[in-house]
């Protein structure tokens, strides 16, 4: 069964006991990821290896959670699914990061570490600047704002307009 994923972990020790572990978290606790978002459901799926390259500790990740975006086009909500993968040497001071090898993205960390925001971070990264419907939802914005006003209304609460009689004696 899935558990949530723990909150402050030593990332160097699970790294020395090449320690792995899945789990979920919450898309409402990512406060920085919900200013990009149109709703806070949703559930953030990670897989996280840690482990050791010679000097280098790692972690290892796979992450994925469908989201709402407002769509760019037609202001509705979408949904987009955000997966990622990331290779993080964790490093405690900046002159180890010109050192990495290319394939590490440097985590700055001095061990103990709030592990939603590793995920979080990575997340923010794989937004879409412009989410829009898969679908081409462009034809439905033009006919829509051809619509007058108050037809427009009609159609929003989708009820009979009891003022429709009103339209054949104009
Ligand atoms: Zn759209």
């Amino acid at each position: 069964m899935q558990s949530r994923l723990p909150e402050y972990c030593d990332l160097y020790q699970l790294a020395d006991k090449s320690a792995t572990m899945s789990g979920y978290w919450p898309v409402a606790k990512m406060p920085r990821l919900l200013t990009m978002l149109a709703a806070d459901g949703g559930e953030v799926k990670a897989e996280l290896e840690f482990g050791r390259d010679g000097r280098i500790r790692f972690i290892k990740g796979i992450v994925s959670v469908d989201v709402e975006m407002q769509c760019q086009r037609c202001l509705d909500s979408t949904t987009v699914s955000l997966n990622t993968e990331f290779l993080l040497a964790l490093v405690d001071n900046e002159s180890q990061i010109g050192r990495l090898p290319e394939q590490y993205e440097a985590l700055m960390t001095e061990g103990r570490h709030y592990l939603p925001d590793v995920i979080e971070d990575e997340l923010i990264l794989a937004v879409p600047i412009i989410a829009t419907h898969d679908s081409d939802c462009s034809d439905y914005v033009k006919e829509f704002e051809a619509v007058p006003a108050e037809h427009q209304q009609e159609e929003a609460v989708k009820k009979p307009n009891p003022f429709a009689v009103l339209k054949d004696l104009l």
